[in-house]
């Protein structure tokens, strides 16, 4: 069976490689993009010995899909865990919350408020499936439980700064699956996520799986019983292909672009985007060891900085530090459509409070966008979610929005993947 896999994401990957298996199966993976790795994709700069995500990245311990993935390559060993600090920016001082000690120690919330947070993410922690939950509102049940100082201080921001105009409808689940799988651990891949995702290309195409790198769909149609994709590869050269079947891991705004059906127009799966500046610096900004830090100062333009050589040493980029700023928006907001020199003129007052010698300290900023890449969990979204099979027969879809109640994830994209392919394997066998 000829089958076409739309995107090279980490979800695509696994899917290949499960279906590969399958000696009569010839598997195509079509992307726009030079190499493989989709939102988890990165770059080498000159000097680097390690190639860098445009956007944050990391694992947890919990991630479980992963790891046993990466078990099936031989690549296990590579997949490495430090204990990472998180911090709060709140009121001009950055405090350590990320433990319940830690927690216990934040004087900007009464005691009582602490032991009432503590105790509602220790309950969290334990609750082994969070789906339960998604007919509660987050805000709502917070304040209740945790009481109105806490909400207002620590998590109010996270709402605005990753919701927006949403912030009061996401449903108490998707907090759940924020605080389940946490660990003070996190996990990052030797040579960074594109040296793995380069690496299982390499592994792929031993198994038979052809990359068409450079090209990108723009209309799947079907004919009879064979679907018809529109390509157009890195020069502007249009032509078409012939599949047996097809499978999508695009999120729907992208997907529905390339074929009208029904189930990707639901007004219930929603998503922002993100837009992420990392900065390439001669020194740390975060001195005291900090990897992610929340920004919950009012009016900030940035929700998150991420001192990635807290994590990951800074003699695999040539001693540089290496900065995120992540923020999430709809992709029609102005400020989304900012150039790089905008940005970093908004962001400059601020990042000098944090680092006086910010301007001398800087090598260069680069912005990286992503349209949609934080799907919004709504109350009882559980109705709402998409299924493997569309409407069209052996045209299948797996996406960030399957893996609810998780909003995404590597791990989630690799997990959701292999049960699909386990679909797909069943269906066509049974055909
Ligand atoms: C700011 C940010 C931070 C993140 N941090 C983490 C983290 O710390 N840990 C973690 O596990 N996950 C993180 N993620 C999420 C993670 O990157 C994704 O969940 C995961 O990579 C999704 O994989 P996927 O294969 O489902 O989709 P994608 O990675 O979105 O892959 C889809 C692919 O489709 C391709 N494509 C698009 N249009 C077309 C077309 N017309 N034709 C052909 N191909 C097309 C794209 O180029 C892309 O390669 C983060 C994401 C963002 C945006």
């Amino acid at each position: 069976m000829k089958i076409a896999i739309i995107g090279a994401g980490f979800g695509a990957l696994a899917v290949a490689y499960d279906l590969s298996k399958d000696k009569n199966n010839s598997i195509e993976i079509i992307d726009p993009n030079d190499s493989a790795g989709g939102l988890a994709a990165g770059f080498k700069e000159d000097g680097w010995d390690w190639t860098l995500e445009e956007h944050y990245h990391h694992v947890f311990d919990t991630d479980k899909a992963f790891k046993q993935f990466l078990s099936e390559l031989e690549l296990r060993e590579q997949l490495v865990y430090k204990k990472a600090k998180s911090s709060t920016l709140y009121n001009g001082k950055i405090w350590q919350i990320d433990t319940p000690w830690t927690l216990l120690k934040f004087k900007e919330i009464s005691f009582l408020s602490r032991l009432r947070t503590g105790a509602v993410l220790a309950f969290l922690k334990i609750l082994p499936n969070g789906v339960i939950l998604e007919k509660f509102k987050a805000s709502q049940f917070l304040i209740l439980t945790m009481g109105k100082e806490s909400w207002k201080v620590i998590w109010e921001p996270l709402f605005v700064s990753k919701f927006g105009r949403f912030k009061d409808q996401i449903n108490l689940s998707w907090f759940w699956a924020r605080v389940n799988p946490r660990t003070a651990a996190l996990g990052y891949f030797e040579g960074g996520f594109r040296n793995l995702a380069d690496l299982i290309v390499g592994k792929l195409e031993k198994m038979g799986v052809k990359f068409n790198f450079f090209h990108k769909v723009e209309k799947i149609n079907k004919i009879e019983d064979k679907f018809i994709l529109s390509l157009i590869d890195g020069a502007g050269k249009k032509f078409s292909k012939e599949y047996d079947l097809v499978i999508s891991t695009l999120s729907s705004p992208i997907f529905s672009k390339l074929i009208d059906l029904p189930e990707l127009k639901q007004d219930k799966m929603l998503g922002l985007g993100a837009m992420t500046m990392l900065l390439r610096l001669k020194k740390k900004i975060l001195q005291d060891g900090t990897y992610w830090l929340n920004i919950n100062e009012k009016n900030w333009p940035f929700v998150a900085m991420v001192e990635h050589d807290n994590l990951v040493s800074n003699k695999h980029y040539n001693g540089e530090s290496l900065v995120y700023l992540g923020r999430y928006l709809e992709a029609s907001d102005i400020e989304y459509q900012k150039s790089t020199e905008q940005l970093l003129a908004d962001y400059r007052p601020y990042l000098k409070k944090l680092d006086q010698d910010f301007d001398q300290n800087l090598i260069e900023a680069k912005v990286f966008k992503a349209p949609f890449a934080q799907p919004i969990s709504f109350i009882n979204q559980s109705q709402y979610l998409p299924k493997f099979n569309t409407s069209i027969k052996n045209l299948y879809w797996v996406s960030m929005q399957h893996v609810y109640p998780f909003d995404r994830g590597i791990n989630h994209a690799v997990s959701s993947a292999r049960k699909l392919a386990k679909h797909v394997r069943m269906e066509t066998s049974a055909s």
